[in-house]
């Protein structure tokens, strides 16, 4: 049995770095060995707040390099540089009809708990939900497509343009990402607002016209817009008092997304909603046209692709007291892991 490193949840909040069997690619599978693989809100929920399955390897957004392939593959080769794409809606039900095949009513329901990610040194894939990664990316900035997809469907559903003002709440990865995807867009009349003062810098850096502390947001009026209003809102942190806040900024017929997932539930006043007729949403997954568009917008040189990744890769011996940081809102960025032991980074 060949045998790779990965960081495995063992319970109690605790992640270790052991040595567990390579995956075996089953038909129309490829063997991917993991390049990047970034840290996701959700796998930060997921151990430290003692959700995961212990013995389950986590980590989702990663991209890599094929190392074996099943016999029945065609179109790809040892060597290749790949990302895989979401799994594809069964075309036929109501959300896959209505464009939305990332909420298809037959998809399996995800299951954070039994599952074989990519903190580890492979990983295994369907070779049909395969994209190539474009010469003009690294492995570790391929390693932001889902994000991005998922940035680019939050602003897709949003139906922002560059006549709105838009805000954005909380400028951690996903924040950014947005506010990125936003400046990208031309859609230019952005603030973001984020208590933590390395947080506002970096909106400034991957396009935010201005920053402000979640205290500068006034509050509304009943049944009246405050001062300054904005047509869109997007809430990236997941707090319940930055989600009232962000409703709070709404115009006449605004649309308030939510992104950002937590525990605390805000409180929303509906006669204000009714009056002003806005609209509060859900983005969670992709638009119809998956990891393709964003691996082209990544590729495109419109996205500040240094300000949005940490500088320094991790390994995955430091991946528990980096999750620690990241809650913490130390790191702004993306941080990437490499699915090495520490003594092997330098
Ligand atoms: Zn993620
Ligand atoms: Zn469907």
């Amino acid at each position: 049995m060949r045998v790779m490193d990965a960081s495995v949840y063992v319970g109690d909040g605790v992640l270790e770095v052991q040595q567990v069997a390579v995956p075996e690619p089953g038909p129309g599978d490829v063997l991917i060995e993991v390049g990047q693989c970034g840290i996701c809100g959700t796998d930060v929920h997921l151990v430290l707040e003692r959700i995961a399955r212990p013995g389950t390897v986590l980590g989702h957004e990663w991209a890599g390099t094929i190392a074996a392939l099943d016999g029945d593959v065609d179109g790809w080769s040892i060597g290749d540089r790949v990302v895989c794409g979401p799994t594809p809606g069964c075309g036929e039900c109501r959300a896959c009809r209505a464009g939305r095949p990332s909420v298809c009513l037959a998809r399996p329901l995800p299951d954070h708990l039994d599952f074989r990610g990519a903190y580890a040194q492979y990983v295994v894939a369907a070779a049909a939900q395969l994209l190539a990664v474009p010469d003009e990316l690294s492995l570790r900035q391929a390693a932001l497509v889902e994000p991005t997809a998922v940035a680019m469907h939050a602003v897709t559903l949003s139906g922002a343009t560059p006549d709105d003002r838009v805000l954005v709440t909380g400028a951690g990865p996903v924040g950014l990402l947005v506010t990125a995807v936003l400046h990208a867009h031309g859609i230019s009349d952005v603030t973001v607002s984020e208590p933590s003062p390395v947080r506002r810098e970096r909106a400034l850096a991957v396009g935010a016209a201005r920053v402000v502390e979640p205290t500068e947001l006034p509050r509304s009026r009943m049944g009246a817009p405050v001062d300054e209003p904005c047509q869109i809102v997007f809430e990236c942190s997941g707090r319940a008092d930055a989600a009232e806040s962000a409703i709070d900024q709404l115009d006449f017929a605004g649309t308030c997304v939510l992104v950002g997932t937590g525990h605390d539930l805000p409180r929303i006043n509906h006669n204000r909603v009714i009056v002003l007729e806005n609209r509060i949403i859900g983005a969670y997954n992709y638009d119809a046209g998956g990891f393709g568009p964003a691996l082209e917008l990544l590729a495109s040189g419109a996205m500040p692709l240094d300000a949005l990744v940490e500088p320094t890769d991790v390994s995955l011996d430091e991946l528990l007291p980096v999750m620690r940081r990241c809650a913490a809102g130390e790191l702004p960025g993306k941080v990437m892991v490499r699915p090495v032991r520490s003594e092997e980074t330098t």
